[in-house]
């Protein structure tokens, strides 16, 4: 039926009459539904009652849009009140929205955890650095003075002289995560934005990259997924030298152990989620030598650990440091050597167009990248679009990062609006929640469905974006199978409760 109506339009668009007179209605109107059939869920067919919470969900939206102040359109951080307020938005949360396919390991965790909780567990100690920052270290012993640390205090001790924990401990979350009241005034540009985003890595490494931390910082980390209905995981993580509290340091292979058991504990816990798999990082800042190293190490480790290593990539702002083009040689080494090794690049998180940096997408493309993190320029690139399009290369969005990182302001701006009208490829992630205070996807499910999307953004348009995630996964076909049956359980329960 959907492909009859298909072909009649497309049959249409070749003897449409352009007549000075009253346009026929019947052909206008089959016109807008060929557009609606293009775009991101154009060509799910809805169920009774599925359609019966489309059309709620059609008139929520239609509430908010037309209110004074719409989310989309304003900074997050003073958005997400009202966010939290939305009808909308409680739905999403309670949605089974699939995977998480692009989350970085440094800001997986929320930050009142790691400061409520881990900063308050023995032998942490803190520094104040000279750039008004901290360091925070587990040590058994009174840690060394560092370039970066002369004086090492033990928190406990520290907070029992301090009259105002709270706002303590408010100043210790201000140096975790990028929020503030001000977004505007406090972050002027991408520059400044980005370098707070780079210092809060640092300070939190100190935390997560304890061992014992490590362990709970996963675990919390996939609760906090399972909680916002997300089954299954795609993590970013660098796998950092983790430290015991007599400084033993533990290697990669190590952390993806540790990972691997986390996992696995977090699944027998929680039979309704399915696992995760790490995406290992490298840092766009190292040397080209450095960068063919770590494809090596990459290549060793996947062969290690099959089931929990998906794939690489290369992080960090893209606008600042070495291309993907920079880092030939070494990117072509898995070719080289005769195994793959599945590519997961960030690319096209940028707006200076025409740049070196600009052709990241295409680069990504040609060294067959599986998908594209971001990919915020792919819009104005018609050629990386159709070839991302054909190989079935999907676009990782992440709404709320673009805008705190100062790509877009107003979300109904956002480039991806074109992509969703055209179906592209293309899934949800929330890139670092920790340091943009969301948790769960639900927070940017809520702008690409509400924003983005707009009004003609529908029921068929989530569920797609839900199922695309496990489709667009690294997962083994069997796998996938079994996500996708387990989703589409959960999907029937929510839709039988909200209809
Ligand atoms: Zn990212």
């Amino acid at each position: 039926m959907v492909i009859s109506i298909c072909q009649a339009v497309v049959t249409l668009l070749w003897f449409i009459r352009v007549t000075d007179g009253m346009p026929d209605p019947a052909q206008r109107d089959l016109l807008m539904r060929q557009e609606a059939f293009r775009q991101t869920g154009g060509q799910v067919a809805l169920t009774a009652a599925e359609q019966k919470l489309d059309a709620y969900l059609h008139h929520l939206k239609e509430r908010e849009m037309s209110a004074a102040q719409f989310p989309p359109a304003i900074h997050f951080f003073r958005a997400k009140p009202l966010i939290q307020k939305s009808s909308i938005f409680k739905m999403l949360q309670k949605m089974p929205k699939g995977a998480a396919l692009h989350i970085h390991s440094s800001s997986l965790v929320s930050v009142e955890w790691l400061v409520k909780n881990v900063t308050y567990r023995p032998h942490c100690y803190i520094c104040f650095t000279w750039d008004n920052s901290v360091r925070f270290l587990f040590s058994d012993r009174q840690p060394f003075p560092r370039w970066d640390c002369f004086y090492w205090q033990l928190l406990q001790t520290l907070r029992a002289k301090i009259g105002d924990p709270t706002g303590f401990d408010n100043s210790l979350m201000q140096h975790l995560t990028l929020f503030t009241e001000d977004p505007d005034g406090e972050y002027p540009n991408q520059d400044v934005v980005w370098e707070k985003f780079e210092k809060a890595f640092i300070v939190a490494a100190g935390l997560i990259t304890h061992a014992p931390v490590l362990r709970d910082y996963y675990y919390k980390g996939l609760g906090e997924l399972q909680l916002d209905n997300i089954m299954y995981l795609e993590l970013r993580s660098g796998l950092s030298r983790t430290y015991e509290l007599d400084g033993t340091i533990h290697d990669k292979a190590w952390c993806l152990k540790t990972f691997q058991e986390v996992t696995k504990k977090f699944i027998e816990d929680h039979p309704d989620f399915l696992g995760a798999r790490i995406i290992i990082s490298v840092h766009r800042a190292l040397s080209v030598s450095a960068v063919k190293a770590a494809v090596k190490e990459a290549i060793q480790l996947q062969k290690a650990f099959p089931d929990i290593v998906a794939g690489f990539d290369m992080v960090g702002r893209e606008n600042s440091v070495g291309t993907l083009w920079y880092f030939r040689e070494a990117l072509s080494l898995p070719a080289e050597m005769g195994v793959t090794l599945p590519y997961f690049f960030h690319a096209g998180e940028t707006d200076d167009e025409g740049t070196d940096v600009d052709q990241n997408l295409l680069d990504a493309l040609l060294f067959n990248t599986t998908r594209i993190g971001h990919g915020y320029a792919l819009a104005h690139h018609p050629l990386a679009k159709e070839l991302s399009r054909k190989r079935n290369v999907a676009v990782e969005l992440c709404p709320i990062s673009n805008q705190v990182l100062k790509l877009v302001s107003d979300l109904r701006n956002h480039p991806a609006a074109v992509l969703m009208s055209e179906g592209h490829p293309m899934v949800i992630s929330s890139d670092d929640p920790a340091l943009f205070g969301t948790t769960g996807l639900s927070y940017d499910f809520y702008q690409a469905f509400v924003g983005i999307g707009g009004l003609k953004a529908n029921l068929g348009t989530l569920k797609e974006l839900a199922v695309n995630s496990i489709r667009y996964s690294s997962l083994p076909p069997h796998l996938k199978d079994t996500c996708y049956a387990m989703w589409q359980n959960k999907w029937d329960a929510f839709i039988v409760d909200h209809s």
